[in-house]
């Protein structure tokens, strides 16, 4: 069972940093987009057995973003919703947690009319929809297993490591600490040894799965240039 509880006060304070200050989130806050923090926990049942509490198509999921509709902005209400595991947040650390937010946020788009300007509901309230993932994967190992390269499991693996060249430098990535060099926007540092360690366990995963990468994009010049955010 899932419990909800007031989003302590360093969460709402992330939430509307992000808002204010990354630039990613300009539009939204230059068309007055509110957006409502909820916090969901699991409830302990009488075995002990802690839920989690927020799941998507049946798999824990630690946040999720929703759009009021218009009956909910009519009375009030504000114009999305951002959700969050409590319990899992407790267990993240804070650059974590503030990806997370980014993350739900993220998924607010303003739908921008054919003059380009920001269309609005009846509420007079900016209209919303949902950005969809840039990578979804829906995985069925029987399925892969079956059918082998046929498999559609196989080909979205494929592209997955066709793009790895340019995905591992970002997952080997150390963020910039200080709010300075954030702000500069500086380039990330890469941690070229595990990213060459990555690399290499990549590679011999390919190899015995027949998959050919194409590893150029992965080279000295792309790492360094290799930016976050
Ligand atoms: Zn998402």
């Amino acid at each position: 069972m899932t419990i909800y509880d007031k989003p302590p006060q360093e969460a709402e304070t992330m939430l509307a940093d992000l808002l204010n200050e990354c630039e990613d989130f300009a539009p939204l806050k230059e068309a007055g987009v509110t957006v409502e923090l909820s916090w969901a926990r699991g409830k302990e049942d009488k075995d002990g057995y802690k839920p989690h509490p927020l799941k998507s198509r049946g798999h824990q999921v630690y946040g999720t973003a929703k759009l009021t509709n218009l009956q909910g902005r009519s009375l009030g209400q504000k114009d999305c919703v951002v959700t969050v595991d409590g319990d899992h947040w407790d267990e993240s650390s804070q650059r974590t947690n503030e990806a997370l937010l980014h993350h739900e946020l993220y998924h607010f788009e303003l739908v921008v009319g054919d003059d380009g300007a920001v269309e609005t509901d009846d509420c007079g309230r900016p209209k919303l929809k949902l950005r969809h993932h840039d990578f979804e994967f829906g995985w069925f190992l029987q399925t892969a297993r079956r059918y082998g390269a046929d498999s559609n499991e196989s080909q979205q693996f494929k592209q997955v490591c066709d793009a790895a060249g340019n995905l591992l430098p970002l997952v080997f990535t150390e963020p910039p600490k200080g709010d300075e060099e954030r702000a500069s926007g500086q380039a990330f540092a890469t941690d070229t040894a595990a990213l060459g360690a990555a690399v290499g366990k990549f590679k011999k995963l390919c190899r015995d799965h027949d998959v050919t990468v194409e590893f150029a994009k992965c080279g000295q010049a792309e790492r360094e240039s290799a930016k976050v955010g």
